[in-house]
């Protein structure tokens, strides 16, 4: 969905379809030329890193193995909780394997932080994380991110996988979700 079908529901785009691509394709160089002859498996956080998982796997130049887990964090709400579940879990086992963990954004850094531990303390053999998006102002924890897509400011966005009630994710944009939709 294009976000001229949204009207007032958006205050601004952040980042456009043709931003994301193509910061993700520098993303993918680094990637390449980082891990060299031995891909990571690559592992999505659902649902909102879908956009970010299919766009930077195909742009990889060799085989990505790609994995899913569905954390909870947020529920329909915008506040992080900090209170992290499993709702599914890995197919694969990672010991030994070197991990790279593919996120839409870090806010918090709550849901993150734990879940590169959690695949650290099943043997991973390395554990990196890429987020397309983060608001540098809003982290409560540090986290060692190696690839970032875009810093954004602290406000609620939706799009590119992104979602508010689950509504959203299919704007090809990151844009600012205008406050009367959700106040
Ligand atoms: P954190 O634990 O870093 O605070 O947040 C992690 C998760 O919260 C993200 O993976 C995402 O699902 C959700 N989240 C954080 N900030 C935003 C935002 O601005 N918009 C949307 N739609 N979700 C967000
Ligand atoms: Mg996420
Ligand atoms: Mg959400």
């Amino acid at each position: 969905m294009d976000a001229k079908h949204l009207g007032d529901e958006l205050s601004a785009v952040l980042h456009t379809e043709a931003e994301l691509r193509g910061r993700l394709a520098e993303l993918a160089r680094e990637i390449e030329a980082d891990y060299g002859d031995e891909p990571p498996l690559l592992v999505g956080v659902l649902k909102g890193a879908v956009m970010v998982m299919a766009d930077l796997a195909r742009e990889l130049n060799f085989h990505a193995q790609m994995d899913w887990m569905a954390v909870s964090s947020y529920g329909a709400g915008t506040k992080s909780s900090g209170v992290v579940k499993i709702l599914k879990d890995l197919d694969a086992d990672i010991a030994g394997r070197d991990v790279l963990i593919v996120e839409d954004i870090i806010d918090s850094g709550l849901t993150l932080a734990w879940l590169k531990e959690n695949l650290e303390l099943r043997g991973a053999k390395s554990v990196k994380i890429c987020t397309m998006l983060r608001k540098p102002d809003a982290l409560k924890v540090e986290v060692d991110v190696a690839y970032v897509g875009f810093d954004i400011p602290v406000e609620f966005v939706v799009g590119y996988g992104l979602d508010y009630a689950e509504n959203y994710r299919n704007l090809r944009d990151v844009a600012i979700l205008a406050p009367h939709v959700y106040s």
